[in-house]
């Protein structure tokens, strides 16, 4: 099998769960998993750091272009660090989120994150999540998920889960965010979030982590006739 068909993809909106199912997935197989987000997310830190909050197409591309990134494997992750400093909590600041979120709908950026991208799929046995992996970064990936939860459960998941870490976020303001992801994720003109044909929907609006990840491994075991 060509080696860069040997990967899954998981699209869909944030809060759907979508980096547990592929660190899950990815641990099962023996496979790696790679957050795109995070790298769109490094892009808005870098420029959140030198205090550009409402970055131009031409300046958020530049920054994407110039910026000095690398993953590094260890074991089935892959750990992301800028300018030889590990990234972790600090990309999921809700100020980061916001930016991330301009800057993924700069074709500037998209472009300048590609090759990245691409040149990490070379080796298969990859689980690739975001918003396009099956679209325009993988769409030879043998296997397609989209992962879709209602905008109302993904909040309160998500408001949970900021609680847990002591930070008191109210659930409208949670929800209220999603919302705006969600309406730039699906409406911007270059790699919109969307299905494909070919993609396997999994809805779990109504199923936890563990039904999801076991639907998926079986579904991955039937495709890649593990
Ligand atoms: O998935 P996550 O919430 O970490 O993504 C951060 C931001 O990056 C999102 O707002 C999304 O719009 C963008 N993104 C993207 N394409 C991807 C992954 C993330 O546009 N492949």
């Amino acid at each position: 099998m060509d080696e860069r068909s040997n990967i899954i993809t998981i699209d869909g909106p944030g809060g759907a769960g979508k980096s547990s199912l592929a660190k899950r997935l990815a641990q099962s197989l023996g496979w790696v998993d790679l957050d795109t987000g995070a790298i769109y997310r490094a892009v808005a830190l870098a420029l959140f750091n030198k205090g550009v909050l409402n970055p131009t197409a031409e300046l958020a591309g530049q920054m994407a272009q110039t910026l000095n990134l690398k993953f590094q494997r260890t074991g089935g992750t892959l750990r992301l660090f800028l300018d030889d400093q590990e990234l972790g909590e600090s990309l999921r600041e809700p100020a980061i989120s916001k930016l991330a979120s301009v800057v993924s709908a700069f074709k500037e950026t998209r472009q300048a994150l590609l090759p990245l991208q691409r040149s990490l799929g070379q080796k298969g046995e990859l689980v690739a999540e975001g918003r396009d992996m099956g679209t325009v970064i993988f769409p030879e990936a043998k296997l397609k998920f989209f992962l879709e939860a209602a905008v109302e459960i993904r909040a309160e998941r998500r408001f949970w889960e900021l609680k847990a870490q002591g930070k008191g976020t109210p659930l409208s303001e949670v929800l209220a965010d999603l919302q705006t992801r969600d309406r730039s994720d699906e409406s911007r003109s270059l790699a919109p979030l969307v299905k494909t044909p070919e993609s396997v929907v999994i809805n779990a609006s109504h199923l936890g982590l563990e039904e999801v990840f076991q639907f998926a491994r079986a579904k991955a075991q039937e495709v890649f006739g593990l």
